[in-house]
């Protein structure tokens, strides 16, 4: 077995989890790869290739195995090569590029990442040392001479204008002295993840995220953790910043929600959420519920967009990841009489869809009344992006934003509890729950990610006309089901306040 600098850096997260890695691959794959990670993935070869026009006219290695390419080009001191790939007795690793200093005699080495610069990022520069320092020493072992060890990434700074900057994009970091401090550490530690990945024996016992809430779970916690059930302790609200309490629980054995007992201390949203599924009975805290939607004013819209957030800036006045709102759908209620509008956007050019977006917005959205959205932040953010890169805009979407109603706070605050929503607050949640009628599991698109992917392959010329209008199809009903879900939880609250 050659230990991967991938499966060293999963080791170091989490061994029993890097143990799945290698050993039950079916199980760590079994989670599908969605088609939004897949496109994250594709983010992340695109800057790779975008940072080699940094070191323009290197040597590409094509294939991930072929050492002896490697070994040849490094043998001759080639100037610039990308992808070089090194084993040695027990580990393998592929660089992003070597590029020779001929001051210094000996390679430099870079390691491209798709992640944001930034100063909140410590455990993203923690793995780029070890990620870096597992380099250092398979070719140090390797007699590869080797300078200094630089990050680069992406700029979050950079807002482009009508040419792409590679230069300002991607900034390089040199993490030399911190890499160079921790080599020897590493070198231990990826020759004993060496010999504990070298074991076939599951791991023993529960894994440590036994004592966590769901959030921190990965894959393989199921496999690695047959007895808690599906609806477990772990679902409790919050129940991760509780460690007391969901240690107690697990000491004592208790892993279903349903067995928690009724004298266990939990903070009211953890008690409301365990009582609901004791007693599988809906609580609604009418008071509450009527005095949140007693703000809500005619006309009513419903209001939803799509958007796709592109790593690479494609248009003037966009950084790195903002999200290029492309689709919108719209319902509006004038009165209580009357009947359901239904406006919807969707924008498949190939150029910058904002003004567009803006336009249609203007001409479809009600001056006045109450926008009701699912998650407020989403939404307004965009508003606020959008305005920024278009001031002429900002008093129009300043509007916008300070009528918005966000429909999933009678959820998060627990006005409305139903045990069908096992403690989650997503629309996916809590329409089947209210509106049985109305599911997007029956359509082809069923969550943003995939509409994000289903747009970016439109545009970028992936369909043929056919493909094209079908797509598009999937879109529209996609996000149209979305906007019809917030007018029926709406519609159900406001029958629940009258009866
Ligand atoms: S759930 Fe946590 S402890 Fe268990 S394998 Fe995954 S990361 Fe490791």
């Amino acid at each position: 077995m050659l230990l991967t600098k991938t499966n060293y850096l999963v080791f170091k997260e989490c061994p029993q989890n890097a143990w799945v890695k290698i050993f039950r691959p079916e199980i760590y794959q079994s989670k599908q790869i969605s088609d939004f990670d897949k496109m994250i993935m594709e983010s992340g070869n695109q800057i790779d290739e975008l940072a080699r026009e940094l070191f323009p006219g290197g040597i590409l290695i094509e294939d991930r195995k072929d050492i002896h390419t490697t070994k040849k080009l490094v043998d001759k001191k080639e100037k610039i090569i990308y992808q070089p790939v090194f084993y040695t007795d027990k580990f393998e690793a592929i660089a992003d590029m070597l590029v020779w200093n001929d001051n210094k005699n000996a390679y430099d080495i870079y390691e491209v990442k798709s992640t944001n610069s930034g100063k909140n990022k410590s455990k993203h520069i923690d793995e780029y040392k070890h990620d870096l320092a597992f380099q250092v020493n398979v070719l140090k072992e390797l007699a590869v001479p080797i300078n200094n060890t630089y990050i680069i990434r992406l700029n979050s700074e950079y807002v482009r204008q009508e040419k792409l900057d590679i230069k300002e994009l991607l900034i390089i970091e040199d993490f030399t002295d911190e890499v160079m401090g921790i080599v020897d550490i590493v070198l231990d530690e990826m020759n004993s993840a060496y010999d504990s990945l070298k074991l076939e024996n599951k791991p023993q016992g529960y894994c440590s995220c036994i004592r966590k809430g769901r959030s921190a779970h990965c894959i393989s916690f199921d496999y690695l953790n047959p007895e808690i059930p599906e609806y477990s302790v772990h679902d409790i609200a919050r129940i991760g910043n509780s460690k007391k309490k969901l240690s107690e629980l697990i000491d004592r054995k208790i892993y279903s929600i349903f067995d928690v007992p009724s004298g266990f201390e939990l903070s009211d949203i953890q008690r409301n959420q365990v009582d609901v599924a004791h007693s599988k009975k809906i609580i609604i805290d009418k008071e509450k519920l009527a005095n949140f939607f007693s703000d809500i004013e005619y006309p009513i819209s419903f209001l939803d967009y799509e958007t796709f957030p592109s790593a690479i800036p494609r248009f003037v006045g966009y950084s790195p990841y903002n999200q290029i709102p492309f689709q919108f759908s719209l319902h509006i209620l004038q009165s209580q009489d009357s009947e359901l509008e239904h406006f919807e956007f969707l924008y498949i050019d190939k150029n910058n869809p904002d003004l567009a977006f803006i336009n249609e917005l203007k001409k479809y959205l009600p001056e006045n009344g109450s926008i009701i959205v699912w998650n407020k932040t989403f939404e307004s953010g965009i508003n606020e992006k959008l305005s920024k890169r278009h001031e002429e805009h900002l008093s129009y979407m300043e509007n916008v934003n300070s009528r918005i109603v966000d429909l999933e706070v009678p959820f998060t605050s627990q006005f409305y509890i139903h045990p069908e929503f096992s403690g989650k607050t997503s629309i996916k949640k809590i329409l089947p729950a209210l509106a049985p009628e109305f599911s997007h599991k029956v359509l082809n698109i069923q969550e943003g990610g995939t509409a994000s992917d289903t747009w970016n392959k439109i545009v970028s010329g992936e369909f043929d006309e056919k493909g094209i209008k079908e797509k598009s199809k999937d879109l529209l009903e996609y996000c149209k089901l979305d906007t019809l879900a917030m007018f029926e939880i709406w519609k159900h609250c406001m029958k629940q306040l009258e009866d």
